[in-house]
Formats: structure tokens, C-alpha cells, sequence
């Protein structure tokens, strides 16, 4: 069969990854940033078994462990310091990294595997057809991806956009510097009021903090960090927050709904279907696995909009069902009754049912490690 060619918006976790998985099956690809380089913005990122597997599959495995940290153990805690919840993880499936190098890591194997990139290159309409256009070039393919985030111009342009919600809740991320040894396996988050701060080793000299908070109070999205703002809520860690430089970033949290995943010979990926609050730290890690099962829905099924059809199908539930309970998670921190009152209790009062409710427990346990790896994972060794 003569190769096929697929034309990507966007070069970030999710079309990076798109373009390795299509590669290695053979396909011509090219990948348009509108950037003018290619690089990631944010801190660290949490990378579970669903994105591990995937990973290992494209020969990569390896290098983000050694870059990155092997988590052992997490703990949630109070404002009084009392835990409310502890996990051991069980051998190696999360790993911390920071998302400058996860993001190296795949563009490094896209431009070795042959994938082509363009940045400065602005998507502005797609062709169910088989067809892209960029800067006012047009590209014709056999098959079209939007992974282009958020705000993703491919899924509006097709009419694809059910809604989407801006939440109520905010983050910073950040990275700052790791003293040797330092919370070596360990991510620990901190709750105060309504604010939430993770401190969580990526590498071996840097600490990825995530600043959490409801959207609307200036001290949760200001950039460059309200150190006074932080530290008062966050006493004991002092230290670590002291440690913030002038670079961060905040987002807004938002919820993507869309009517489907494709149309035609035109498929999205990534933010730009499932934005979801990062509550179980899985908005990457699905849209890595659902990259991989493209690949093998189009390596089983050579006409295109049947493939994305049956790749719809097979992910998209598994998808909303992470999306949905990443969203109910964050309502516990903005949605109750008499919160600033009573909040932190009732908080306290949840976790510990969830805890101890055999179904909610291990629920969130499988969707928060990723234990829902694409179905076809294989690549069938072609890495
Ligand atoms: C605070 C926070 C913490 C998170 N933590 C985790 C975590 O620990 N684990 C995890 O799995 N997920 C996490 N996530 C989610 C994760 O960051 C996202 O799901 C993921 O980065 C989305 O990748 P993407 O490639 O779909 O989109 P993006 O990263 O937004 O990439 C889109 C790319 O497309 C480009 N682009 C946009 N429009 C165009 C256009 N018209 N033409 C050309 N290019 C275009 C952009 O410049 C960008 O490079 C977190 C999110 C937040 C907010």
C-alpha cells in the first residue's frame, strides 16, 4: 500500500504523540504550531499507565524515567496537617516529569521518524475531505488532525463544539529548584480553605508546584505569584514557595463537550475534545492513549472516516467517564454549601467516605492511574 499522509494542528502532548503513533505505521506526516517554536508550556505533569504503556511503545520510556521521578507514595492533607488520604503506588506506574522534557522527548522522535514540522504555521479551516489550511496554503491528506487545545479552531470549524464551561477554579504552575533528595518519591497536596497546593519532585534538581484556587480571587491567578498570598495559606511550606521565580503560568479550568470526534476524513484529539479540571491529572494521559488507538483503528481499517468511527467508539466512553469524574472531584471544592464556613470539614467528611466506599475508592483509583489503556495498544512492534 502506498503510504498515507496525514496533515496535524497543533504540536503539543497530543498531536506530538499523534505523529509518532502514525509514523511508526508507516504514514507521512506533517505537523503545523502556530508558534514559532515548538515547546510546552508549563511545569510538570504526571504521566499514569495508560500514557506510560504508550510511551514504551514508542521507545520512550525509558529516557522520560530517567529525566523525570518514579512516584512511590501520595498524601492529601489539611490545613491542621491531618492526612486525609494516603496511596502507595505499586510498582512503576506514575512517573512525574517535567513537561519541557516529556514534550523534547516526542518532538525528537516525530523529526526521527520523519515527521515534518512547520511552526509559524496558523490552521485556519479544515476539509472534511481530506484537507488543511495554513497561512493560506492548503494541504490536501488523507487524513486531518485537530489537536489544537482548548480553543481548537479544526472542531469549531466543523460545527463539532457542544459546549464548553469555564470552571469555577484556576491554577499556577510552576517548577523550582530541588535540593538533593528532596520528598524523593513522594507527591504531597496541601489543602487550606479552598486553595490547594501540590508539591511534586519531576526531576532530580526540580520541585513542579501546583497553586490551586477559586478562579475569581486575585491572589489564585496572579502572575508572577503572590508569594504573601500562598504563604499565608501555606505556612509549613514556606520554604518551597519561597523558592518561586518570576515564570508561571496560569489556566483557567474548563470542560470541553463535543457532539463527536470526526468528520469525514477529520479527527480532534487532546484539549480540544476532553479539556477537563486536572483533578486526576489524566487530560494528557488520555489524549496519548487515545493517540495510540487511532493508530490502530486506521491500521485495522483502511477507509478513514469508518476507522475514526470505530475509534470513536471505542474511547470516547472511557474518555467522558475520566472527564465527568475529574469534574464531580473539583465540586468539592467550590460547590458546597456554607464553604467558607464549614468547608473544610465537609471536605475532610468526603474524602474519608470516598475512602471508604468500596466502589468510589477503587474508581477513582483505576481512572486517576490510568487503568484503562487503549485496547489495541500494540503497535505491532514497529517502534
Ligand atoms: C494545572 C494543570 C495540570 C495538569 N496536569 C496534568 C497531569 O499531571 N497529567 C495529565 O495527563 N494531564 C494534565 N493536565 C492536562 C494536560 O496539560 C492537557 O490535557 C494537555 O497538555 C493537552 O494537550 P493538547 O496537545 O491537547 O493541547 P495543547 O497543549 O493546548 O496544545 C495545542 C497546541 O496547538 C497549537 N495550536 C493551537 N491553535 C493552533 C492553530 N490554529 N494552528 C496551529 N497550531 C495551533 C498550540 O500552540 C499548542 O502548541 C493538566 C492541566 C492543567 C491545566
Amino acid at each position: 500500500m502506498t503510504s498515507r499522509h496525514c496533515e496535524i494542528a497543533g504540536a503539543g502532548i497530543a498531536g506530538l504523540t499523534t505523529a509518532c503513533v502514525l509514523a511508526i505505521r508507516g504514514w507521512s506526516v506533517q505537523v503545523h504550531e502556530r508558534s514559532n517554536e515548538l515547546r510546552e508550556m508549563g511545569a510538570g505533569i504526571y504521566l499514569k499507565n495508560n500514557s506510560l504503556a504508550v510511551l514504551e511503545e514508542l521507545g520512550l520510556l525509558e529516557e522520560i524515567k530517567a529525566s523525570g521521578m518514579i512516584l512511590r507514595a501520595g498524601r492529601i492533607s489539611g490545613r491542621s496537617g491531618k492526612v486525609l488520604a494516603n496511596h502507595i503506588v505499586h510498582g512503576i506506574d506514575t512517573v512525574t516529569v517535567a513537561r519541557g522534557a516529556l514534550h523534547r522527548s516526542l518532538t525528537n522522535r516525530a523529526q526521527g521518524l520523519g515527521v515534518r514540522f512547520r511552526t509559524g504555521s496558523q490552521v485556519t479551516a479544515v476539509d472534511p475531505a481530506g484537507s488543511l489550511t495554513a497561512n493560506g496554503e492548503r494541504f490536501e491528506a488523507d487524513l486531518v488532525v485537530g489537536a489544537d487545545g482548548v480553543h481548537s479552531i479544526v472542531r469549531d470549524s466543523l460545527g463539532l463544539l457542544q459546549g464548553i464551561t469555564m470552571l469555577e477554579e484556576g491554577g499556577i504552575r510552576v517548577l523550582v529548584p530541588r535540593w538533593p533528595d528532596e520528598r524523593e518519591g513522594m507527591t504531597t497536596e496541601q489543602w487550606s480553605g479552598t486553595c490547594r497546593l501540590g508539591i511534586v519532585p519531576c526531576s532530580k534538581d526540580q520541585l513542579y508546584l501546583y497553586l490551586i484556587g477559586p478562579a475569581r480571587e486575585s491572589g489564585v491567578h496572579t502572575v508572577p505569584v503572590n508569594k504573601k498570598f500562598w504563604c499565608d495559606l501555606f505556612p509549613e511550606e514556606v520554604d518551597v514557595l519561597n523558592r518561586i521565580g518570576d515564570i508561571a503560568r496560569y489556566d483557567q479550568f474548563s470542560l470541553i463537550k463535543v457532539k463527536g470526534w470526526s468528520a469525514g476524513r477529520v479527527a480532534i484529539i487532546g484539549d480540544s475534545v476532553h479539556a477537563q479540571p486536572p483533578n486526576l491529572g489524566q487530560g494528557a494521559g488520555m489524549a496519548i492513549a487515545n493517540a495510540s488507538a487511532l493508530g490502530a483503528a486506521l491500521g485495522e481499517n483502511t477507509d478513514v472516516p469508518t476507522a475514526l468511527r470505530l475509534w470513536e467508539e471505542s474511547r470516547r466512553p472511557v474518555t467522558e467517564e475520566v472527564q465527568l469524574w475529574s469534574y464531580r472531584y473539583g465540586l468539592i471544592f467550590y460547590a458546597l454549601p456554607f464553604n467558607a464556613l464549614f468547608g473544610e470539614q465537609i471536605r475532610a467528611s468526603i474524602m474519608s467516605m470516598i475512602g471508604r466506599i468500596r466502589y468510589t475508592a477503587r474508581k477513582l483509583a483505576w481512572l486517576r492511574h490510568g487503568g484503562h489503556p487503549p485496547d489495541a495498544l500494540a503497535l505491532g512492534g514497529k517502534t
